[in-house]
């Protein structure tokens, strides 16, 4: 049943393919029904082999039917007889009642089958050759016909739910993708990159590779065992009956099997994850691992992870190994404590051992080989079922892990009336904000910001200075809403940015990042990302006021040279001037610069600080740096200094200089150094 349950959570990316879904489950149906036909063929062959031909069979059939309702009618009516004489006592009379209810079902039984015999010497036998070859080698045509048939029905099965498979993979690869875009920047860095790509990668797989395995051969196995078992029940219910007392032993162990699977197929995806993780981090620092010459390591790391993997599938591999013969060794079971007592009623001509009564009849060779085909029919499917339940489970894994992303909710919400948020023209202010990261675990952390207040008018060019992890980062990267403040909030012209849809509030603002982020298009891509409907003017003053047109000529083709993987054919200082463009082509009205220059070399930075000042003139702007030198104190209004999460001071850099310790210190240092 979980693994119904297990599905069932997916079954919202399955909804809108139901009508193929119902198409393959009648196919299936069909293809269940086709295999008991196909088996059936096996007892008008041997009746054929042992009795002489058809027709003959019937006839004899029917004149021993015939001749039983007649001597059975002649008991009843000597019982009745012996009844209506009035000689015997009370518990004879109830005896004879009984055996001469007996006579009268026997008697209904053989009308029944008389009826059927009938039915069929009008309608089927006048088809069938008379002689003994040729019906054999009609029943073989048929029986070609019938597998032909099947055939066409699990082809036809399996390309829709191949479509199905597929068409819901891509939905739901989609659905993970826009997942992820909604997602905040803190939720999806806890998560990780290389765990959020084996989702897209190895867990989507799996649960493809189940859910195809679902959609196939576990549509049709069961019909096609059920429809065996169906139609030995229909030859004699009660050996069938026999047969089931495997059943429960089957349901316990697979109940237990499919616990383990799913707590080994969890543990593997995990397991899975960390190995992209190591393969990650290799390759993004590739360049360090050479430098240091640690491959060694990494490679004992991608070692150790691999073994832990190794150690888990094996885990999976050991129940899946040990179902197949187990089933196996059951389904053997099952047709020995069935045929072996018909063998016996057979043989000794009875329909009773230990005086249960097993048959109607005493069996004869075609109902044994019959009873026979279908138990192994029943079987053959059960052990194939088997053989993929491991792989079933893990896909459920999967659709849980899968599911699981799914519900993650965002830390940022969008605001369910959002406000309009005009232009910004008058104030940006941060109300005492308090802000700690989140962690995996839930631990707390210290505060990465404590009550930090700052009210900036429309126009000001705010400088943010202080110490590595002093908050400054932190701080700015509350205006896009990476992440939003525990307590205080963020006002822009007095509207909270957490009333304004994000969209609207990320419109507004010009952003660069620490850690400069390029895509891997064209130089003149890179720069237009930051506003696609810019003209090639636009973009080309753009990229001169920040110092890209002074390096294009070193580049193979231009404004159309291809960055590479996050930038890689690029400097450092190349990258930042890119970036820089990127963000000022968008004419923000907040304009986000951290450490935007911290790679350009003195001489362009001086040039592009100068670009900035006319820039910044109708925005404002919060610039991150460690260098702040004349060029930016000439249009720098005021300078905030951030020291362990606290904003210790704020003001014009003379004022600074005497008041501030920490300001003087950080200043001094810097002069210091570029004087020597
Ligand atoms: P900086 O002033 O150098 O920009 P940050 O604002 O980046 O400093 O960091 C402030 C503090 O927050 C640091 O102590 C740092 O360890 C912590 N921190 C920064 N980013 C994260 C993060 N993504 N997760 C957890 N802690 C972080
Ligand atoms: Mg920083």
């Amino acid at each position: 049943m979980s693994v119904i349950e297990g599905f069932f959570k997916v079954w919202p990316f399955l909804r809108r393919y139901r009508v193929k879904i119902w198409l393959s489950i009648f196919f299936a149906v069909l293809v269940g029904v086709f295999w008991g036909a196909n088996l059936s063929v096996v007892f008008p062959v041997t009746t054929i082999l042992m009795e002489g031909n058809l027709q003959d069979y019937v006839e004899k059939q029917l004149d021993e039917l015939q001749e039983q309702t007649t001597s059975t009618e002649a008991q009843i009516a000597s019982i009745d007889r012996e009844l209506e004489s009035g000689e015997l006592s009370e518990s004879q009379q109830v005896r004879r009642l009984d055996t001469r209810a007996e006579h009268q079902e026997r008697i209904a039984r053989a009308t029944r089958s008389i009826h059927w015999l009938n039915w069929t010497k009008a309608t089927i036998l006048p088809w069938v050759p008379t002689d003994q070859f040729n019906t054999v080698a009609m029943l073989f045509v048929i029986l070609v016909f019938a597998t032909a048939m099947k055939g066409i029905c699990i082809f036809i099965q399996s390309m829709i739910v191949g479509s199905v498979v597929e068409l819901t993979t891509i939905d739901i690869r989609k659905a993970c993708f826009r997942k992820c875009l909604k997602l905040d920047y803190q939720t999806l860095t806890l998560e990780g990159t290389p765990a959020l790509m084996s989702r897209f990668t190895f867990d989507l797989q799996e649960l493809s590779h189940g859910l195809s395995l679902v959609g196939g051969r576990m549509a049709r196995e069961p019909v096609k065992a059920i429809s065996c078992i169906a139609l030995a029940f229909l030859v004699n219910w009660r050996l069938t009956l026999l047969s089931m007392f495997f059943v429960p032993i089957a349901g316990i162990m697979f109940h237990r099997f499919g616990k383990m699977l799913k707590k080994a197929s969890l543990r593997m995806m995990e397991s899975m994850s960390r190995i992209y993780q190591v393969l990650e981090e290799m390759l993004n620092a590739m360049r360090v691992v050479i430098a240091f010459g640690n491959g060694a390591r990494h490679r004992k790391q991608f070692h150790e992870e691999n073994r832990n993997y190794y150690n888990k599938s094996m885990k999976i591999r050991m129940i899946d190994a040990f179902t197949n013969p187990s089933v196996e060794l059951m389904g053997m079971g099952a047709i020995f404590i069935t045929v072996l007592p018909c063998m016996y009623l057979l043989l000794r001509k009875t329909t009773t051992i230990w005086g249960v009564q097993l048959a109607d009849e005493p069996p004869d060779i075609p109902t044994l080989m019959l009873m026979y085909t279908f138990l192994v029919g029943a079987v053959d499917p059960v052990r194939k079922l088997s053989s993929i339940y491991s792989k079933i489970k893990r896909s459920v894994a999967a659709a849980d892990r899968l599911t699981k992303f799914l519900e993650t909710e965002s830390r940022i919400e969008e605001p369910k009336s959002p406000r309009l948020l005009p232009r910004h023209q008058q104030h940006v202010e941060f109300r005492n904000i308090r802000f700690a990261y989140a962690t995996k675990d839930g631990k707390p952390r210290p505060d990465a910001l404590c009550d930090v207040s700052l009210k900036v008018e429309y126009g000001e060019c705010i400088v943010v200075v202080g110490e590595n992890g002093s908050g400054k980062s932190t701080l700015i990267n509350l205006l896009p809403r990476y992440y939003d403040a525990d307590r205080g909030s963020v006002l822009i012209d007095g509207v909270d940015i957490k009333d304004v849809a994000l969209r609207d509030l990320r419109k507004q603002l010009g952003v660069v990042t620490q850690d400069t982020q390029l895509f891997n298009a064209t130089i003149y891509e890179n720069i237009r990302y930051g506003a696609p409907e810019a003209s090639r003017q636009q973009v080309e003053e753009a990229a001169r006021l920040t110092g890209v047109t002074a390096f294009l000529e070193q580049m193979p083709d231009g404004f159309e040279t291809v960055v590479g993987e996050k930038g890689a054919a690029l400097s450092g200082g190349q990258r930042q001037r890119i970036a820089l463009a990127r963000a000022i082509i968008r004419k923000p009205s907040i304009m986000i610069l951290d450490e935007a220059t911290s790679a350009i070399d003195s001489q362009s930075e001086y040039q592009i600080q100068q670009a900035l000042a006319s820039l910044t003139k109708d925005c404002t702007t919060f610039i991150v740096t460690h260098s702040v030198n004349r060029t930016l104190l000439n249009f720098v209004t005021r300078i905030v200094v951030m020291h362990e999460g606290h904003m210790i001071a704020c003001g014009r850099h003379e004022q600074l200089l005497e008041t501030c310790p920490i300001y003087h210190n950080l200043f001094k240092a810097q002069m210091n150094q570029r004087a020597a």
